[in-house]
């Protein structure tokens, strides 16, 4: 069931690699697992699956202790995370998907430092400014980055962002982003979900995060 389901999101995003003139392999999948059990990622992992998503920092490290025996198993961490978190979130997740301010950014680094750790650590963009959501607002992400690219241990490999739900507006956000990814020479651009992901192919993602459409709807 996951392995049939994940292989049809395979094949989703080759062909929009496909029609947007791109290599299959520049799209990295991630499978976004929160609130669904253990089992169901072991499924996923079993079927080939080796980066998963979480947003809950306690269920993140639930899910790593229960899945300890996957050797090749990681976790990025793609909800918001508040700096009093920052210690445990250094500890489990690979990487660090929604970085959205110099202090987070400062204390993420000093809890790396004493633990030995560098983390991958991609900047979240608020890229049409809505008072809704995370991350920070375009105009104010080179400031951000230059802070991050100053800290040893984090790696910052680029941006991610959650667009807006009407089409054209995502759209246009993808878009920007993907020029901001461009102007400041980062490598991943994290956009596209389970009902965007050919939009944000197409629009030059290097890494979609999809749940609904592999593990179906959250219990
Ligand atoms: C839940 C979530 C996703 C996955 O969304 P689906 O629509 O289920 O594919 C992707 N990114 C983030 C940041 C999320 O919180």
């Amino acid at each position: 069931m996951i392995a049939a389901r994940l292989e049809a999101v395979r094949e989703r995003l080759r062909r929009a690699c496909e029609r947007a003139g791109r290599a299959p392999n520049e799209v990295e999948l991630v499978a976004v697992s929160k609130r669904h059990p253990p089992s169901v990622i072991e499924a996923a992992y079993e079927a080939g699956q080796r980066r998963f998503g979480e947003n809950y920092l306690q269920e993140l490290e639930e899910k790593a202790a229960a899945l300890s025996h996957l050797p090749e198993l990681r976790f990025q961490f793609i909800g918001h995370l508040q700096r009093n978190k920052a210690k445990r979130a250094m500890k489990v997740a690979s990487a660090i998907d929604t970085l959205d301010s110099a202090r987070l950014a400062e204390a993420l680094n000093r809890h790396g430092e004493s633990a030995g750790v560098t983390r991958d650590v991609l900047i979240q963009v608020n890229v049409a400014g809505e008072g809704s959501k995370a991350g920070i607002e375009l105009d104010a992400l080179d400031a951000l980055v230059e802070v991050v690219s100053k800290l040893p241990n984090l790696r910052l490999r680029g941006l991610m962002t959650l667009p807006p739900v009407d089409e054209s507006e995502a759209r246009r956000a993808f878009e920007a982003l993907a020029e901001a990814r461009a102007r400041l020479g980062l490598e991943v651009l994290s956009m596209g979900m389970s009902a965007d992901l050919e939009l944000a192919v197409a629009c030059g993602s290097t890494q979609v995060r999809v749940g609904t459409a592999i593990f179906g709807p959250r219990p």
